[in-house]
Order: structure tokens, then sequence, then C-alpha cells
């Protein structure tokens, strides 16, 4: 983070904060493995779903941010727990070693991929490693993810679970200097259909999107998107950022926690291959 928007960092998720459900599959005996639980959304999922009683495991490279996930859920006095467990999500060995360590802790019921990377360059600049990081960590991960952890949720006694998926307004629709994002939150959509597709109904996949939230991914990304504009880092937040919503407040990390939590639980069953598309009115309307 530059010092210019050193002040936009998302205050920690409070208990207050969180939607609790009471969920006969939210208690400890269930697992749900979160990826990215080291910041932001990811962290603020991993404080969410084991105040909600679940047994969380973290999948995440930054060890030293899981330290503080794990210190968040005991500030909120959860009922259920966070075990990090570092991951490189490029890694296929990795991506498996930490399927099968979520489902030796219990009943693997739900997978949610949160972990994300962002490049600013326009296409004809775009360096081709990171077009393939970004789709790596954000399309191959989450195909590693699922395609390990299905026969998990399958072998369940009910065999009811969710793959969840975060997305993005930039999973509908296209702005400039973002292609790799973009082209990988658009197929992330699509593999979501494709889990609902095979499964059986109870076995649910759905995705979450939403517009600009209070990370630290978006607000390392405001000094690119200024030098790629031409504007000052300020015309970034209000016109790049705000411009075209109609709720003019970044989203909290907490927020979209809480998304998850309602999608994974028995109150959204018919929550199944669609979009949480909370974007505060980013893409269906224009002013
Ligand atoms: P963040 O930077 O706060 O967190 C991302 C996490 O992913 C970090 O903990 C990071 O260590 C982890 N990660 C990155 N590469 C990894 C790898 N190779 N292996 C394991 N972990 C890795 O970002 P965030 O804003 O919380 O973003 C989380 C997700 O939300 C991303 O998928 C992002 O695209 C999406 N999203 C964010 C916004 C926003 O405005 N912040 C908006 C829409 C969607």
């Amino acid at each position: 983070m530059t010092d210019s928007n050193a002040e936009l960092s998302a205050p920690e998720p409070t208990r207050e904060e969180i939607l609790e459900i009471d969920d006969p599959r939210f208690e400890d005996g269930t697992v749900a493995l979160v990826t990215g639980a080291a910041s932001g959304i990811g962290q603020a999922t991993a404080v969410a779903l084991a105040t909600n009683g679940l047994t969380v495991v973290g999948a995440d490279v930054d060890e030293a941010g899981m330290g503080e996930t794990a210190d968040l859920v005991e500030d909120c006095n959860a009922p259920g727990t966070f075990h990090g467990v570092e991951t490189d999500l490029t890694s296929d060995e990795d991506v498996k070693a930490v399927v099968d360590a979520a489902a030796d802790e219990g009943e693997l019921r739900y997978v949610v991929n949160i972990a994300g990377v962002q490049h600013i360059n326009p296409i004809r600049k775009f360096p081709t490693e990171k077009w393939d990081l970004l789709q790596d960590v954000m399309l191959r991960a989450p195909f590693l993810t699922a395609k390990h952890a299905i026969p998990h949720i399958e072998a369940t006694d009910d065999g009811v679970g969710a793959v969840a998926n975060m997305a993005s307004v930039h999973g509908h629709y296209a702005t400039k200097d973002k292609a790799a994002y973009i082209t990988a939150k658009h197929g992330l959509i699509g593999l979501t259909r494709c889990i609902a597709a095979e499964g059986d109904g109870s076995l649910r996949s759905f995705s979450v999107s939403v517009g600009y939230v209070l990370t630290p991914l978006m607000a390392n990304q405001i000094a690119d998107q200024a030098r790629e504009r031409g504007i000052s880092e300020e015309e970034v937040v209000e016109d790049v950022f705000l411009g075209q919503a109609r709720t003019k407040e970044m989203m909290m990390p907490v927020e979209v926690a809480n998304l998850f939590t309602f999608g994974l639980s028995g109150h959204s069953k018919h929550l199944n291959g669609a979009d949480m598309l909370w974007d505060g009115g980013y893409t269906h309307t224009y002013e």
C-alpha cells in the first residue's frame, strides 16, 4: 500500500457485524476450506464461518496473515476453529495437500475459493507470466479444489455441500487494463455453473460478485490505475471505483463474508449455479 492510500485499510471484522445463522450443519464436525484466508475478504470469511461454529481450514501463501486470522477468530469468541495451512495455490501438489488436510479435520462440505491477485496493464504491455499467474490462482486452483473436494462432499451422509467462488463485477463486464483478471472472473462464473450442473442438487455451487471492497488488493491498485489512466489517485477512487455504482460507499470484507455464510447455509438450497451480484447498482444501472 502506498502512503497516499494508507488511510484505505479495512477495519477488522467484529462479532456484531457477522451474520450468524442457525444451521444444523454449521458445527465443528463440518469443515470449510477457505482460500485466501490471510487477508481481506478471505480472512473475513474464515472468521465469519468459524463464528458460525464451523471448523475452518485456511489456504494461503501468507502464513503470518493466517496467524492474524486465528487471532481474530479468538477475538470473536468463535465457537468454531481456524487452522491455517501454508499453501501456494499455483502448486497442484499444495492444492491437493490442503484439501486432504481439510478432509482430515472432519466432514469437508464447503469450499470457498477467494484467493486472488490483480495486475494492471493494457493487453499490448501485459506480461504473459502475470497472465498465467492470475489464471492459475483464480481459475486453475478453484477447479482443482473442486476436483479434489467433490468426492469428500459426496461421501458425507447426505451429500450436502457447496463450492463457492469469489467472482466480481469484472466477471460480468470488462473495463480496460485488467484482461487477465476479467478473463479469469468470467471463467470462474462458468466453472461455478459447471460444478452446479454436475452436482445432484445437494452439492451446489454459487459465485459472489461485488464491486470495490476495502482490502489490500483494492488499495494496492490505485497508483497503477492512476498511472495507466493518467488521472489522480482521488479520481481513481471517486470515478473509477465508485463512479458507476449507485451506492457511493466501499463495501467491507465482512459484508462479503456474510454473503458466503448465507449462500452456504440451508436458506440457500435453491442458489445453484447462480451469482450473488451485490454490486451497489454497478452492473444493471446507468446514469
Ligand atoms: P487480498 O489481497 O486482501 O487477499 C488475497 C489473498 O490471496 C491474500 O491473502 C494472498 O496472500 C492470497 N494469495 C494470492 N496469491 C496466492 C497464492 N498463489 N497462493 C495462495 N494464496 C494466495 O484481496 P481481496 O480484495 O480480499 O480479494 C479476495 C478475492 O476477492 C479475490 O479473488 C478478488 O479478485 C476478489 N474481489 C475483490 C474485490 C475488491 O475490491 N477487493 C472486488 C471483487 C472481487
